[in-house]
């Protein structure tokens, strides 16, 4: 008996130490399932001539790489970005930028190098711009055009810091173009393959319609800065 007395305790002390580091290794994984959903990237996208919104020398970052043709980018436009910006952007702990992505071809050209000339004219008006772009993509027909410059240049009557004729003779002549290539380049570089991707500093979110897990990563690097 006296003998298997430390036999037994060695035992009790051997299963709650395995107990122990079972229980952290779960506990851990757990949290990296929290995680697994975000990515992080080597780098984060440069901003650098940008449509940006928000204080200057705010910590956080957010770039939407967004196509005016694209359905789930109005969605995200409706329902995400307003909550964004009121609960980020405002308070001034994050900026906001939006890159085009040119996937659904020539409407999305067009609409890019449109808002690319808007946002010289004047870049506060780009946001108004940009809104109410993405509220005339008809939510029934998706394959119908309707970018076109007629609807760019109505779209932009509404708007009274847009001179229209100056739009429209900026978008003859290709005026933009330069900036638009250097969105498709973004694009590339980052492998962007869907539309919108949104990339928190340099976290790039799995789920964008996932508000949740946006203010995680943001409340992250807020942390972090
Ligand atoms: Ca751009």
């Amino acid at each position: 008996m006296k003998k298997n007395t430390p036999m037994k305790f060695a035992v009790i002390i051997t299963l709650v130490i395995a107990t122990l580091l079972i229980v952290l290794v779960v506990v851990s994984s757990n949290q990296n399932a929290e995680t697994n959903d975000e990515m992080t990237l080597d780098k984060q996208p440069s901003t650098d001539g940008q449509p940006t919104i928000g204080e200057a020398n705010a910590p956080v970052s957010i770039v939407e790489f967004g196509d005016f043709k694209c359905p789930a980018c109005k969605a995200w436009s409706e329902r995400i970005y307003p909550q964004i910006i009121n609960d980020y952007v405002e308070p001034g702990n994050a900026q906001f930028s939006f890159v085009n992505v040119t996937f659904h071809g020539a409407e999305s050209e067009l609409a890019s190098l449109a808002s690319e000339a808007v946002y010289k004219q004047d870049q506060d008006a780009y946001w108004d711009f940009n809104k109410a772009l993405f509220e005339e993509q008809p939510s029934d027909d998706l394959d119908s055009e309707w970018i076109t410059t007629e609807k760019i240049l109505e779209v932009a009557s509404a708007i009274s810091e847009i001179n229209t004729e100056q739009l429209e003779s900026d978008i003859a002549n290709n005026v933009g173009s330069e900036e638009v290539k250097k969105d498709i380049e973004l694009v590339s570089e980052f492998k962007v393959q869907r539309t919108p991707t949104i990339i928190i500093n340099d976290v790039m979110i799995e789920d964008p319609f996932d508000y949740e897990a946006i203010q995680r990563v943001i409340e992250n690097e807020l942390e972090e800065n």
